[in-house]
């Protein structure tokens, strides 16, 4: 089998034939200075809303600061808690302890990944001010039971979407079905800025009003501070590369389901599993992971033939050295651990053509036919 090299982002296919009008655009808006909340970024924030089917959405500098904004907005502050799983990226929880509140971590649920809602009641205590669940490589969790767990109004529960952009649950778009929702526009993402970018999405005025402040120190007019806020609004001309891409969205998620039904096929007679899917979930495919616990070996046979496979996220959040004040041990997140260890990533891109998909599937097949 000749060596071929299957890369996890192709930038290029983005901006589709011919990028010149947003080219144009862009010069346009350096040479005239058109750099922080435009019209541009006004007109993303509506298109944006209206793809996710909420009121608002607010752009930001990342999907960090989208979390950050958020949970400052929902009131979370110093002394309060903050539940969300072991198993996710780190801003997740860092943005928790941006805001000078604890995290307070539950653990993975086995076969879905997602944030296992069974364990939410035990966290819950009289310090608890939200939960993050996260739709954790473009699945959406598992939003009616969290929900159903989480019946004090004082609790918000905020979607960290980040890697969702375009999921569904019963039809309806993740981002939509909590008190607020962050997404990320890093590169790397579904939707990607030419740089870093993020959203606050919510269907609640006085949240947005909040959101509104804390992206611009607090602002409430012109030289009149009234909160301590962030500096972090999406830039203009990113604002123009992400409404130029936006309409091309929902087709591109479908095209990464395509990938990974192709991938689920070719690979269902190996010892591998798979994150499992309800029917009602419509997943986007951020990444696409298969579990083995030959993972290490599997990852360096499939690096060494020319596959950009990668392992997201290796060590979990309880054992960061970040969060080495927190208490946390090993062996306190037992579910969260075993996916740190088995899950590995194979590339996944809109554009991944028959025969890429077929080469890292026979990659994968060599491997565990010892070839
Ligand atoms: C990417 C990501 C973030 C942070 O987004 P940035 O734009 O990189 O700051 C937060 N949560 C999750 C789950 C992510 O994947």
């Amino acid at each position: 089998m000749a060596t071929m090299r299957v890369a996890r982002y192709n930038y290029r296919d983005q901006f589709g034939e011919d990028p010149t009008p947003l080219i144009e655009q862009v010069r346009e808006m350096l040479l005239a200075g058109r750099y922080i909340l435009t019209g541009e970024v006004d007109a993303f924030e509506s298109d944006f809303a209206a793809f996710l089917g909420v009121k608002h959405a607010r752009g930001v500098n990342s999907g960090t600061d989208a979390l950050t904004i958020a949970l400052r907005a929902c009131g979370v502050t110093h002394g309060a808690e903050v539940i969300t799983q072991a198993n996710t990226f780190h801003a997740t929880v860092a943005a928790i302890r941006l805001c000078g509140a604890r995290p307070v971590l539950v653990d993975a649920e086995e076969l879905s990944f997602s944030l296992d809602a069974r364990q939410l009641a035990g966290a819950i205590t009289p310090r608890t001010r939200a939960v993050i669940p996260v739709h954790l490589y473009g699945q959406p969790a598992p939003m009616g039971a969290i929900l159903a767990q989480v019946r004090d109004g004082r609790i918000a529960v905020i979607e960290d979407a980040a890697q969702a952009v375009g999921a569904r649950i019963d039809g309806r778009p993740v981002g939509s079905l909590g008190a607020a929702a962050c997404f990320s526009f890093h590169p790397s993402k579904n939707l990607a800025a030419a740089g870093d970018g993020g959203a606050v999405a919510t269907n609640d005025e006085d949240l947005d009003r909040q959101v509104r402040l804390l992206r611009e120190l607090g602002q409430d007019g012109q030289n009149h501070h009234v909160a301590v806020g962030l500096n972090s609004k999406l830039d203009a001309i990113q604002a123009a590369v992400l409404r130029y891409k936006l309409p091309s969205l929902a087709q591109w998620n479908a095209r990464r389901r395509g990938v990974a039904a192709a991938y689920r096929e070719r690979l269902a007679d190996l010892p591998l599993r798979f994150q499992r899917v309800e029917p009602a979930e419509e997943h986007v495919y951020h990444l696409f992971q298969v579990r083995t616990d030959r993972r290490d070996d599997l990852l360096r046979h499939v690096r060494a033939a020319g596959v950009d496979a990668v392992v997201r996220y290796p060590t979990p959040i309880h054992l960061q050295p970040a969060f080495a004040d927190l208490g946390w041990r090993k062996g306190d997140f037992p579910v969260a651990e075993r996916l740190a260890a088995e899950l590995l990533c194979l590339p996944i891109r809109p554009d991944l053509t028959r025969d890429e998909i077929d080469y890292v599937a026979d990659c994968v097949r060599g491997f565990f036919r010892g070839r």
